[in-house]
């Protein structure tokens, strides 16, 4: 068992350090203080990123796809630096169905797709629906041509800023069913929310009342004709035998796990290294200033108890980061351990990333509580984590279901 990076992989981070340091750590303090970015400032980063090819188009996302460690140690290193700015990328990834959409869709949306320019969300959570998310109300019934749908989702990252929401409802049967709507053809309301921490990420509510989407952005009958029909070829290639995408891990995971499970598994071991990246920068800061900081004629760093605290931030980041890589991988290859590893690194780092960052705060006495400096902001950051993609009690009755089976469920 091998715990390093390749030497590609290890390159792969030093340039994204780099990059974030260079062209996105400068932008955080402002707009921190300013509040939710706007969409003309949303999209300025994401062109920023796209420079390094950070995108929802074929060609970005198969250099991505190539190595997908490589999208593990983005979210780790984004969050380390700005996690408003990873929550942008990374819950845009509804983006990524344009390259599967209709001809007409791809025909408006394609090039601004290219240019990274689309911002997608992500909308599952309702007012009456956050961990149960089966209380789910929004429904999406039949007319004509299209769905007429109806309802409220909440605390929905980049609602106010996105072009593209994958909504989850209800359809006339009861049944859940995706779908991808278009904010310009398929207007719908939404209203900004603040919040304690991940201050410059817009995150919002989104009222359906009446809104009519085509037949056609019904998210699976998108993919499966896209999976099924000559554009396979067009996306992966003329060589690509259909066979090999049908018997894959990945097709055999959608088969026996509901989507937004699949969804989770991927969201969830992220999460644990956004909570893996938020921790490391506060260990960073409080060992650096361990070393500086003098009380009693010698720095605090020579204390026994702040060595103590370094011990335990080491031993919380090292332990969920290595977590996070293993619940990753495994959801990679759609093992079927991926939802209970998933919920164990989630629930594990994000409350571990909010002792670290507490700690840190501690370490720094008084300036750690100053907003001159970023202990308290990684201490609201953290704080964020163990909400969404499920709370951490549910992470731990999520591990509980899949570790005792399936009649030991204690949310059914
Ligand atoms: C910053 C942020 C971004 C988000 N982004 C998105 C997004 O992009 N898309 C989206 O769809 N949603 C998003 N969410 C919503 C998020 O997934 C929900 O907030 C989360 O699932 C919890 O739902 P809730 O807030 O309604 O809390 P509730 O479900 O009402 O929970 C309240 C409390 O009860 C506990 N609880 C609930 N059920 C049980 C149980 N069975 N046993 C024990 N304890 C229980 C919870 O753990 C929690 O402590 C986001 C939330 C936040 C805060």
């Amino acid at each position: 068992m091998d715990f390093t990076f390749t030497e590609s992989q290890r390159m792969f981070r030093e340039s994204i350090r780099e990059f974030l340091e260079k062209e996105i750590a400068p932008l955080v303090d402002e707009q921190e203080k300013k509040g939710p970015m706007d969409r003309d400032e949303a999209l300025e980063i994401m062109r920023r990123f796209r420079k390094i090819g950070v995108g929802f188009d074929v060609e970005s996302m198969s250099d991505m796809g190539s190595d997908p460690t490589c999208i593990a140690i983005m979210a780790e290193e984004m969050f380390r630096v700005w996690p408003a700015a990873a929550g942008l990328i990374g819950l845009s990834f509804p983006a990524a169905l344009i390259n599967v959409a209709s001809d007409d869709m791809r025909e408006r949306l394609l090039p601004r797709l290219l240019r990274n320019e689309i911002i997608g969300c992500y909308a599952i959570t309702e007012p009456e629906a956050g961990s149960d998310n089966r209380a789910m109300r929004t429904t999406a019934v039949l007319d004509g041509d299209c769905y007429r749908v109806n309802g409220t989702k909440t605390w929905i990252t980049n609602a106010p800023v996105a072009d593209l929401c994958m909504l989850v409802a209800n359809d006339e049967k009861g049944e859940r069913i995706f779908l991808l709507v278009e904010r310009e053809k398929s207007p719908y309301e939404v209203s900004g929310l603040h919040k304690l921490g991940w201050r410059a990420a817009p995150t919002g509510e989104i009222f359906f009342q009446d809104c009519l989407v085509p037949l056609e952005n019904n998210v699976m009958s998108m993919v499966a004709a896209a999976m099924t029909g000559p554009r396979l070829k067009e996306l992966l290639g003329s060589d690509f035998d259909p066979s090999r995408l049908a018997n894959s891990r990945f097709a055999k995971m959608m088969g026996s796990l509901a989507p937004e499970n699949v969804i989770f598994a991927f969201l969830r071991s992220g999460m644990a290294l956004a909570a893996a990246g938020i921790a490391q920068a506060a260990l960073d800061a409080a060992v650096s200033y361990a070393r500086e900081r003098k009380q009693f004629g010698k720095p605090i760093g020579r204390m026994q108890l702040i060595q103590e605290k370094l011990y335990n931030m080491q031993a919380l980041t090292v332990a969920s980061r290595l977590m996070g890589y293993w619940a990753f991988q495994l959801a990679v290859n759609a093992d079927p351990q991926a939802r209970m590893a998933s919920s164990l690194a989630k629930g594990f780092a994000c409350e571990a990333a909010v002792q670290v960052a507490s700690e840190a705060i501690q370490v720094h006495g008084g300036i750690g509580l100053s907003d001159e400096y970023p202990l308290e902001r990684y201490f609201r950051d953290a704080r964020m984590l163990t909400i969404p993609d499920g709370t951490t009690e549910i992470q731990k009755l999520v591990v509980g279901r899949e570790l005792l089976g399936k009649g030991f469920s204690a949310y059914a």
